[in-house]
C-alpha cells in the first residue's frame, strides 16, 4: 500500500506558496511597526512546560497533546501552541530585565483533534507576545495590531469579540457562581460539558451544543463578578479601543480554552468560514510568567491560524497581487549548442535571472510547449548554425516576435528586457 500523509496533516503545495509567503511577509512588516522582533522557538519541548502553563484540565493537555518518551525516558511534547515556549525563552534568556519585550513568531503547532475544514492536527500559527506590562492600553494596541494585520492581508468581513475573564481570583469566584447556577440542571448538559463541570466549568460557556447554549441563556456573567481593579482595567481597555476607532462586540460569555488567560480576552471571527470561524484569538496571561518561575509580569498576545486566514482570503476572493518573476527558457539544439546554452544559463543565473533548461533532449516543439506552460517571458534558441556565427535567437513570448542577436550582447538585452 502507498504511504499517504497522516490524517489531519497536509502538504502546502507550490501553488499556495505565493499566498502563504505573502501572509508571513505582511505579518513581519506590520508587527515590526509596533516594535515586535521575530523569535524562533523549538518545535519540541519538555511536556511539563505545557501541562504547567496551559493547565491539566484543558482539552489540549487532556486529549490533544502529542507526547512521546525520548531515549532518555524524558517526556517530550510537540508544541500545541507557542506562548509557553516563548515565555520559557523569555525567562531563559533573561529578558525580564529589559522592560517590555515584544516577540512575534510563526510555525507549525500540533494538536490531536478531530480533523475537519479549518481544523488540522498539524496547523500553522502566526502570533505575537508582548511581555512586561499590565497596562490595558497595551491590550488595545495589541488588538488593533491584529485588526491592522488582517486588513493588510485583504481580510475585511470579520467581527471583533472582546470580554474579560478577570483576575485568577475573579475567575475562581465566577466558576463557583456558574457551578451553582448549573447544578440543578447539570444532567441536561452535553456529555462533554458534564465532565467540564467538574474539571473546567468556564469552558462550558464555549460549548456549541444547542442544549448547553439554551441553559446558559440566563447564566451569570463574568463581568458581574469582577473586582474593582479588573472592572477598571476593562473600562480603560474599551476606552482605548474607542480612541483607536476599533469596532468591537462585547461578548459577555467569551472565554478561552487555556488556563493561563486573565482579564482581557478577544477573538476575531470571519463571516464565511462556517463552524471553525475563529481566525485569530488572544488575551492577557498575567500569571503565566510567574507560574513558569519568573517575576510577576503582565503580558498579552494573540495567535492566528494560517490555514483559516487562507480560507478567509479565499472567501473574500483576495489574491496577493504579486507579479510573478519573469523567467527564460533556454534551448540548445545539438551537442555543441547544448553545452553552450548550459553555460549561458549558468551566466544568466549568476546575474539573478531565472532560467529553465531541458535535460531530456526533447524536441524544440516539446520544449516550446514546456516554456508556454511555465509562462516564460522569453525563449532562447541556440542551434549549430547560430552558434557558428556567435548568434542566438531570442523569442519575445508576449509580442510573439523573435530576433537574432550576438551571444555577447545577450546578457545586456535580457537585463534590459527584465527591468520592470
Ligand atoms: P478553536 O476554538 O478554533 O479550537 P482554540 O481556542 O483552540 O481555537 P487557540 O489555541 O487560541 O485556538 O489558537 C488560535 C488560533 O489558531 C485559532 O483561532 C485558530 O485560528 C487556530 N487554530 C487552533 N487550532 C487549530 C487547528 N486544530 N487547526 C487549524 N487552526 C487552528
Ligand atoms: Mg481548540
Amino acid at each position: 500500500m502507498k504511504i499517504r500523509v497522516l490524517k489531519g496533516v497536509r502538504d502546502i503545495l507550490p501553488t499556495e506558496i505565493t499566498q502563504w509567503n505573502f501572509l508571513h511577509k505582511q505579518a513581519g512588516k506590520v508587527f515590526s511597526r509596533y516594535g515586535y522582533k521575530q523569535i524562533i522557538v523549538p518545535i519540541i519541548e519538555e511536556s511539563g512546560l505545557f501541562t504547567r502553563s496551559i493547565g491539566q484540565q484543558t482539552d489540549i493537555v487532556e486529549k490533544e497533546m502529542y507526547t512521546f518518551l525520548d531515549k532518555g525516558n524524558r517526556s517530550i511534547a510537540l508544541r500545541p501552541e507557542a506562548t509557553a515556549s516563548i515565555v520559557r525563552a523569555y525567562l531563559e534568556h533573561n529578558y525580564s530585565h529589559t522592560g517590555l519585550t515584544k516577540f512575534f513568531y510563526s510555525g507549525p503547532m500540533f494538536r490531536g483533534e478531530k480533523p475537519q475544514a479549518g481544523r488540522n492536527r498539524q496547523f500553522y500559527q502566526i502570533g505575537v507576545e508582548a511581555i512586561g506590562s499590565y497596562n490595558p492600553f497595551l491590550d488595545a494596541e495589541t488588538l488593533n495590531l491584529a485588526i491592522e494585520y488582517l486588513k493588510e492581508i485583504g481580510i475585511k468581513n470579520f467581527n471583533v469579540l472582546i470580554n474579560t475573564v478577570g483576575s485568577s481570583e475573579d475567575k475562581q469566584n465566577f466558576s463557583r457562581k456558574l457551578k451553582a447556577f448549573l447544578l440543578p440542571e447539570k444532567n441536561l448538559l452535553c456529555e462533554n460539558c458534564q465532565s467540564r463541570y467538574e474539571r473546567n466549568v468556564l469552558r462550558i460557556l464555549d460549548c456549541k451544543s444547542k442544549s448547553c447554549k439554551k441553559m446558559l441563556k440566563n447564566a451569570p456573567k463574568i463581568i458581574d463578578c469582577l473586582s474593582q481593579e479588573s472592572l477598571k482595567d476593562f473600562a480603560v481597555f474599551q476606552n482605548a479601543l474607542e480612541l483607536l476607532k476599533v469596532d468591537y462586540i462585547l461578548d459577555p460569555y467569551l472565554v478561552r480554552g487555556l488556563d493561563y488567560y486573565t482579564k482581557t480576552v478577544f477573538e476575531i471571527t470571519h463571516d464565511k468560514l462556517g463552524a471553525q470561524n475563529t481566525i485569530l484569538a488572544g488575551g492577557r496571561y498575567d500569571n503565566l510568567i510567574e507560574q513558569l518561575g519568573g517575576p510577576t509580569t503582565g503580558a498579552i498576545g494573540f495567535a492566528c491560524g494560517v490555514e483559516r486566514l487562507l480560507l478567509a482570503q479565499k472567501a473574500e476572493s483576495f489574491t496577493a497581487n504579486i507579479a510573478s518573476k519573469q523567467s527564460i527558457f533556454a534551448i540548445g539544439l545539438g551537442a555543441g549548442s547544448y553545452s553552450r546554452i548550459f553555460k549561458i544559463a549558468h551566466t544568466l543565473r549568476k546575474n539573478s535571472i531565472s532560467v529553465h533548461l531541458d535535460f531530456e533532449n526533447k524536441s524544440i516543439k516539446a520544449q516550446m510547449r514546456q516554456a508556454n506552460k511555465l509562462n516564460c517571458s522569453h525563449v532562447l534558441i541556440l542551434g549549430d548554425d547560430e552558434l557558428k556565427d556567435d548568434n542566438i535567437i531570442i523569442k519575445y513570448m508576449d509580442k510573439g516576435t523573435q530576433e537574432l542577436i550576438k551571444i555577447s550582447a545577450l546578457l545586456e538585452v535580457i537585463k534590459r528586457e527584465l527591468t520592470p
